[in-house]
């Protein structure tokens, strides 16, 4: 099956009434272990890379990848998707290097970093939809800022910042109207990466974990049950990954993850894309961690690689079947870009 747009995964997805993941990636052996995931749980999925992933793997070496994704197994719906695009520009050249999906960033500046006001967000992101549709690519856009950074993208907001700059759901259903967008990140609280929370106990200054506004997300499906929502960085941070890690030589202390029973409440009110990158990386360093402390001797990378990537399959096998989008892969045959151009007109 050729790469498919991602609208299409979508409107599936809440037919069906489940979520689909979408893995970041950087590697080959992220790519391969999501592949082998997706086809012996029967998922369709999306694949999705940073500007950073993609400057990392110097854009050719990703398209092909994914391109050979899509080749070995192509009795699964995959879509290529550009995550957190900061601009036109970048998503231009993400589409002509054939992504299906692309997501435009407007809640920050170009930079990446300083927010963005409704008015400069409503525009970039109607002019990203404006010049993706006619192409059968799917958009989406963010409103209100999440926490954390990632790849150097990211507003780095305090949890009282956070608080400050959720989606609200007013506001998101006007947006949804002038963008013309497909698919709706929110900031109900999450963050980017294995720090989920900078709350801390005033009495013992033990770290809590973070707290999610989901009453954000069901007024949002109340007002829009069409509307396809996405959560970003909704790793779960399992402590048993993060032990791994810590156990051979790592040092995090101090992780929070959302759990995922917000996810799979999130999935039941119309979210349909869950953002995961941080699981995949603490599975892969800590099998590497664990080759290197347990045999020091051994120098071929795929000594540490093949286990990386295992330990990898073993995360993106439980989301799939968490988020429901296990057994799904086999519903529909994959739209190709040209069919998505009608779907717009
Ligand atoms: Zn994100």
């Amino acid at each position: 099956m050729p790469l498919v747009p991602m609208r299409q995964i979508l409107d599936e997805a809440a037919k069906g009434g489940y979520g689909v993941g979408a893995f970041n990636v950087n590697n080959m052996e992220q790519i391969q272990a999501i592949m082998q995931a997706a086809n012996d749980t029967n998922s369709p999925v999306i694949i999705q890379a940073s500007r950073g992933a993609l400057k990392y793997s110097k854009m050719i070496y990703l398209k092909k990848l994914m391109e050979a994704a899509a080749e070995e197994f192509p009795q699964i719906p995959v879509s290529m998707h550009l995550d957190h695009g900061n601009s036109l520009e970048t998503c231009k050249e993400a589409i002509a290097l054939g992504f299906t999906s692309v997501m435009i960033d407007g809640s920050l500046a170009e930079d990446g970093k300083t927010p963005n006001t409704y008015e400069q967000n409503v525009e970039i992101t109607k002019r990203v939809v404006e010049f993706a549709h006619p192409l059968g690519v799917t958009v989406e856009g963010e409103l209100g800022v999440l926490g954390g950074i990632e790849d150097g993208h990211g507003a780095g907001l305090s949890d009282e910042e956070v608080s400050d700059h959720l989606t609200d759901p007013k506001q998101a259903e006007e947006f949804v109207q002038l963008t013309g967008l497909d698919a709706l990140a929110v900031a109900i609280g999450t963050s980017h990466g294995a720090y989920k929370s900078g709350r801390k106990d005033p009495k013992t200054g033990e770290v809590l974990p973070p707290v999610l506004a989901m009453e954000r997300i069901h007024q949002i499906h109340e007002r829009m049950p069409n509307c396809h929502m996405v959560m970003h960085g909704s790793s779960s941070v399992p402590q048993e990954l993060v032990d791994v890690i810590n156990q051979f030589g790592g040092k995090m202390p101090g992780t929070f993850g959302i759990a995922i029973e917000q996810i799979q409440d999130g999935i039941k009110h119309g979210v349909r894309k869950i953002n995961v990158d941080t699981d995949s990386r603490l599975a892969i360093t800590g099998a590497i961690r664990k080759v290197f402390a347990e045999k020091p001797e051994k120098f071929d990378p795929r000594d540490y690689l093949k286990p990386a990537r295992d330990a990898a399959y073993e995360v993106y096998v439980k989301r799939m079947n968490g988020f429901g989008q296990a057994g799904h892969a086999t519903d529909y045959t994959g739209m190709t870009l040209d069919q998505a151009k009608a779907y717009y007109k």
